[in-house]
């Protein structure tokens, strides 16, 4: 095989027309385009990455504490071919990644595998293939890596060229993290996200802790449903005064409806003395989702919703090692009925942005891309989780571009917990999204003076439109 020709999965070389098409007249034209944007800064408005990690920019200790631990989609996939979580969680780091690079092979063809090959070649500079026999070399080279200055989360943060990096945050976070870093006079822009989730499960075992929570942070505790929401409002201008610029919401459905005269008062009074229903919860969450928007209309932030996904579905998993092990899996999602009441209270106001995302792929063009073809203030959230993949990014734009255009969508989320692999996620979205305006090129639907800026808009312009950056 000739040099610098990609052999596979933890190659010691990456093509650099990797995830363009074979046809000669799309390549080309993708290649132009990327490299384009290749070197735009990135704009991350959705994420999950600790803010600690920046603030006290301590050394990463080593690598698989870096790499494999915090990645769920590394240890799901590894944990559905029968390794042991509890052996990848709180096993020995050395004999971990060991384990790790032996199962390399199960992320052939999957993102995953492109995004490791891509930090692992791009950010730690290894030149050779990860497997069995490698493994503790590529260990030691990476972790004295780590132990340079270069490494460190300040300095990565600057090479990897981050324009703005939003964490996720809940409701009565003090945001501690977030204050350290501006106080400390380092210039990277680091911005929480206001995440009020817990709060709105009025049904669950954690609500009544979250409510005391909201209480405390907010100075005083929350008696009823006007200081339950006053002290949402007051929260989420402390967000915003420490530069958040955005609300998240995690819903099962994305229900919405306004509740009448003193019901959320009466659900909120219920809620405290543990006496409500899922039912009771769902109709509560509606209404609340209604107020984020109004409360949106007011402070500006763009509103996220992220509905579909049914948490904890592997009991044992979550039961014996938390949440966000892996155990979440897609629903059927309805939005077109759901929104109704809110993008009708709500929806014709181009002052508010309401990203709206999905895990059920065949709402796309069926549902999404007319909604968001439509309402002023609806933007279609980029794919995410399971399909901000090679496939998943291709059908996203192929099914909502006719209807919505590009530019009624929300540009790249990388959406990780796995810092290092954030430029690798960049790129990754960057060279699909080439390829498909390409494909446009090809076939004349657009021209190439048309394709740069679009190229340009869906790299960098729209994250930072759609989220006010
Ligand atoms: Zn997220």
């Amino acid at each position: 095989m000739a040099p610098g020709v990609r052999a596979g999965l933890g190659t010691d070389s990456l093509n650099p027309d990797r995830f363009f098409d074979s046809d000669p007249a799309i390549r080309s034209v993708a290649r132009a385009l990327y490299e384009e944007t290749r070197a735009l800064p990135i704009v991350s408005p959705h994420g999950h990455v600790d803010a600690r990690l920046l603030a006290e920019n301590a050394p990463f200790p080593e690598p698989t504490s870096l790499i494999v631990q915090p990645d769920h989609y590394i240890l799901r996939l590894l944990y559905a071919n029968g390794v042991q979580l509890d052996a990848l969680l709180n096993g020995d780091p050395r004999h971990v990644w060991q384990v790790f690079a032996e199962h390399y092979y199960l992320f052939r063809g999957t993102p995953t595998g492109a995004w490791l090959d891509h930090e692992l070649h791009e950010v730690f500079g290894v030149r050779e293939r990860l497997s069995a026999d490698t493994a503790a070399r590529v260990y030691d080279a990476i972790r004295e890596r780590l132990q340079s200055p270069e490494f460190r989360p300040r300095a990565l943060f600057e090479r990897f060229n981050i324009e703005v990096l939003a964490t996720t945050d809940a409701a009565s976070d003090m945001l501690e993290h977030h204050c350290a870093i501006r106080e400390s006079g380092w210039k990277g822009r680091v911005i929480p996200t206001f995440r009020p989730d817990a709060l709105f499960r009025i049904a669950s075992r954690g609500w009544a802790g979250a409510l005391d929570a909201l209480g405390r942070a907010d100075g005083e505790p929350v008696r009823d449903y006007l200081g339950f929401v006053r002290a949402l409002a007051d929260r989420r201008a402390y967000f915003k005064s420490l530069g958040a610029t955005a609300t998240d919401h995690a819903v099962l459905e994305p229900y919405t409806g306004a509740l009448e005269g003193e019901e959320a008062e009466r659900l909120f009074h219920q809620a405290c003395q543990g006496e409500v229903t899922p039912a009771d919860e769902r109709r509560f969450t509606a209404h609340l989702l209604m107020e984020m928007a109004r409360l949106s209309l007011e402070d500006g932030l763009t509103m996220q919703i992220h509905p579909g996904s049914l948490r904890d579905h592997n009991r044992l998993v979550s039961e014996r090692f938390g949440p966000d092990r892996g155990g979440d899996i897609p629903v059927a999602t309805e939005f077109t009925r759901n929104l109704r009441p809110l993008l009708n209270a709500y929806g014709n106001d181009p002052r508010l942005t309401l990203v709206v995302f999905t895990l059920d792929e065949s709402t796309y063009s069926r549902e999404l891309a007319p909604l968001a073809g439509h309402y002023p203030a609806m933007r279609l959230g980029p794919p995410w989780w399971f399909f901000d993949s090679m496939e998943g990014m291709r059908r996203f734009r192929e099914q909502t571009t006719e209807t919505a255009g590009i530019y009624k969508t929300a540009g790249f989320n990388d959406d990780t917990r796995a810092f290092c692999s954030i430029p690798a996620r960049h790129d990754l979205a960057r060279r699909i999204d080439a390829n498909y305006l390409a494909g446009l090129v090809a076939r004349h639907v657009i021209d190439e003076n048309d394709a740069r800026p679009m190229a340009r808009a869906l790299a960098y312009d729209l994250a930072k439109q759609t989220y006010h950056l």
